[in-house]
């Protein structure tokens, strides 16, 4: 029977790539078609239909207080009011920064973008920039927004010739980012031995949360900081998506890792187009006007953007959020884990804060390979069938749930029956 979803679908495809302005929305990953959002609120989503679901994407993470909380939207149109982007300075931008560099104390210095794939794309301008070396090292399974340099994670093999993961990508500039597995110490520390005097800077999420949800091993961190430091490279923290969501200072404060530089998003643009990045400010002087690496945007720091995020940072901060986000989290964590006990399916949980992945696998999981092993077929129909109950939960075995201060003990209880009436039925 098509539904208004389906019937859209089919003009968006005409129009759009895919039908989709981002490629994991096209539900590939499970097969079948997505559907089409016509409003939101607290933690639900209604689709075109009107059929309700409780969310667990949030937007991809922005969405920390839940949908169109009232704070967020309410200064979205108090300052729409005075004027929705200037291109020339305005107070919002000034106090964002303030606001970043008072949380986070490895940032000096911020420069604000309009996206997380703008933040970490001109990190690594800026990281060649200071230390006058091409080399990139980052990490299978981490991803860092879709620029040139940044758009490799090919497998293994990949270490001294970068492939790229895109058409369109020169090979030329693949092979000057160099790809390593994660949580390997021998690895980093053997290229490091090779070409270490060229290598601008590694970039790694901090907690790697594009290829499900992978923690660094004990001293993983701590050894990256310690070989830049030794061969004059940088440490580029990629803290897009657990920037102020994890903690006022990130998993940098959780772990107590000083890197060179920091990347943010998501959280901090109140569900606006809005990135980051900063640290110290001997490195991010040489950006221009200051110095010579050029960085630049017409929307960057305007003050609806700047408003929305800061209105979303002030409240997470008033109401102890991130403290009310874990005890969320846990409950959800230990309810997941008696259910997936309960019903004997191999599993893995891994979660921090308000940030989630169950694994349909028994492996340890420490980097990308192991998560590659699940059984996607089960999670398929998992998916699918809690959907069809109400409850969407990402598209993709390789994404993080969110939770977000809109959800409750009674919709995380509400989501674990949904969990168990889904897997009994599959
Ligand atoms: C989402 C994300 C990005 C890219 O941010 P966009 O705003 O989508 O460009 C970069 N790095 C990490 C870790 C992310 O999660």
């Amino acid at each position: 029977m098509p539904n208004l979803s389906s019937k859209l679908f089919q003009v968006a495809k005409q129009h759009i790539p895919g039908g989709v302005n981002s490629p994991v929305r096209a539900f590939r990953n499970v097969g079948g078609e997505p559907f089409f959002i016509r409003r939101a609120k607290g933690c639900r989503i209604t689709d075109i239909d009107g059929k309700t679901y409780i969310d667990y994407i949030g937007s991809w993470g922005p969405n920390i207080l839940g949908h169109a909380p009232t704070v967020i939207t309410n200064t979205i149109h108090e300052v729409a009011k005075d004027g929705i982007s200037f291109g020339i300075p305005n107070p919002f931008e000034v106090e964002m920064a303030r606001t970043i560099c008072g949380w986070v104390p490895s940032v000096e210095k911020v420069r604000m973008t309009s996206s997380g794939t703008e933040a970490t794309m001109s990190a690594i301008r800026l990281a060649r920039g200071f230390t006058r070396r091409d080399l990139i090292v980052k990490f299978e399974g981490c991803y860092h927004g879709h620029s040139d340099s940044l758009l490799v994670a090919a497998g293994s093999g990949a270490l001294t010739h970068g492939q790229p993961d895109s058409a369109g990508v020169p090979r030329a500039f693949a092979e000057k980012t160099l790809v390593l597995p994660y949580n390997d110490h021998a690895a980093l520390t053997a290229l490091f031995q090779e070409k270490g005097e060229l290598i601008a800077a590694i970039i790694v999420e901090s907690y790697p949360a594009n290829a499900g949800l992978i923690f660094p091993g004990p001293g993983y961190l701590q050894l990256l900081a310690s070989i830049t430091r030794r061969y004059g490279a940088l440490l580029i923290f990629d803290e897009v998506m657990t920037g102020f969501r994890l903690g006022k200072a990130g998993v940098q404060g959780l772990e107590n890792i000083s890197p060179d530089l920091s990347c943010f998003g998501k959280v901090i643009g109140g569900g606006l187009p809005v990135g980051a990045f900063g640290g110290r400010a001997e490195i991010m002087d040489m950006i221009a006007p200051l110095g010579p690496v050029y960085q630049a945007g017409t929307l960057s720091g305007n003050p609806l953007a700047m408003a929305a995020g800061l209105a979303q940072l002030r409240e997470l901060e008033k109401t102890s959020g991130f403290a009310r986000l874990d005890i969320l989290g846990r409950h959800f964590e230990t309810g997941l884990r008696a259910l997936m006990e309960q019903k004997g399916i191999p599993h893995r949980i891994h979660r921090t804060g308000s940030m989630f992945c169950l694994f349909f696998t028994d492996r340890e999981i420490i980097n990308v390979a192991d998560v590659m092993q699940q059984d996607l077929d089960l999670f398929k129909k998992f998916f699918w069938a809690c959907l069809e109950r109400g409850v969407y939960i990402a598209p993709s075995p390789y994404e993080t749930g969110f939770l977000s201060l809109a959800h409750t003990e009674a919709d995380l209880d509400d989501t674990l029956t949904v969990f168990a009436e889904a897997l009994a039925h599959i």
